[in-house]
């Protein structure tokens, strides 16, 4: 198929365009880089091209298309603390134009949302049904609403016009080609690891939460895109843990580590749980997670390891 992928030279993003290349599909890549890296989005093929162009303007991409795939958003709370409004922008003029170019191609729009349009969730595991629980106005709200939004638009502009859809509600996800200064907790304590520092926990480390592998979590984007419908799935890894527990999982995959230390009160809103219900993955795509933790954070370490210089 054709594929255009939006933040295609992201973390998620790059593993997508590698697997639809590896598949022998046709790749536009469109991404301005705000948080993305260029070593991701420059290839050499003839069946993919790269776009650098700002999603929030109306896309320059022509032609007929399968697939529109709409990662293209900051996604660590220190990248979007640190763009706010672009991250609104992104959710919110981005994602329209995502929807035009859909329209536009004849393509199906895959939206990647998040689990943070549960919040600091009440209900635990989050099922697809939650309505969440979202501070408007706190310092995750740039992201959380625009993310809420895009929902929205979505399911409204579908209404209005019948463009195709789906939209997957991302869990955290991890592996090679995250950012190491991203402050998201896979790069920190891996890379702290590797130093041999302490973990820097943020509150008591006995909040929680599920992390599933890059590869995992693209194929069942792919399998969303085939067999899914109008609503949202939960993508990520039911496996729950606590900071603590991960801190540990972390220096056994990497063989050493400091002690857990609690630098400082947990952020404000930051969810204090959060565990996927992947009953309705299971059920209408026929995905679950493969890939356990211990052997994820293998090719992650590596990955991290090289990024610092330790290789
Ligand atoms: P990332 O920051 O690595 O990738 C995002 C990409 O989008 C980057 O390449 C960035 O340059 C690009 N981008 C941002 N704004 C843009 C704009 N206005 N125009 C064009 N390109 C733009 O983040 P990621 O972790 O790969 O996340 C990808 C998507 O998945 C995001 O939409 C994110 O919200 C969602 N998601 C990720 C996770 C996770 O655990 N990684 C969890 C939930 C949801
Ligand atoms: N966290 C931490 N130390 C760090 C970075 C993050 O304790 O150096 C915590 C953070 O407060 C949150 C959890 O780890 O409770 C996961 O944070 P991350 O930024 O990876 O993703 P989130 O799930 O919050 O979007």
């Amino acid at each position: 198929m054709r594929a255009i992928v939006l933040g295609g030279a992201g973390f998620i993003g790059s593993h997508l365009v590698d697997r639809l290349l590896q598949r022998g599909d046709e790749v536009v890549c469109v991404d301005n880089y705000l948080t993305g890296k260029r070593a991701h989005g420059e290839r050499r093929l003839q069946r993919y091209t790269f776009v650098e162009h700002d999603i929030t303007r109306p896309i320059p991409v022509v032609g007929p298309a399968d697939a529109v795939f709409n990662l293209a958003s900051p996604a660590s709370p220190i990248d979007y603390a640190r763009l706010p409004l672009e991250t609104l922008e992104a959710g919110s003029a981005g994602t329209r134009n995502a929807l035009d170019l859909a329209r536009m191609a004849g393509a199906t729009l895959l939206h990647a949302s998040t689990s943070e349009v549960y919040g600091d969730p009440l209900e635990h595991p989050q099922r697809e049904e939650y309505f969440g629980n979202v501070n408007p106005i706190g310092p995750r709200a740039c992201y959380d609403e625009s993310k809420r939004y895009a929902e929205a638009l979505i399911t409204s502009y579908a209404r209005v016009h019948g463009t195709r859809f789906r939209i997957a509600r991302i869990f955290n996800t991890y592996g090679p080609r995250m950012r190491v200064d991203d402050g998201r907790v896979v790069p920190a304590f891996v890379s702290q690891a590797l130093k041999g520092e302490d973990f820097t926990v943020f509150g008591d480390g006995s909040q929680t939460r599920s992390f599933c592998y890059v590869d995992d979590l693209v194929s069942g984007l792919l399998a969303l895109f085939q067999r899914g419908d109008s609503r949202p799935v939960n993508l990520g890894n039911p496996v729950e843990m606590t900071l603590v527990q991960f801190a540990d999982a972390v220096r056994k995959a990497v063989g050493k580590g400091g002690s857990v230390r609690s630098v400082r009160p947990l952020p404000e809103n930051d969810p204090r749980q959060r565990r996927p219900d992947i009953t309705r993955a299971k059920t209408l795509l026929g995905w679950e997670p493969k890939v356990p933790l211990g052997e994820g954070l293998q090719p992650t370490v590596e990955y991290f390891r090289a990024e610092l210089g330790y290789r």
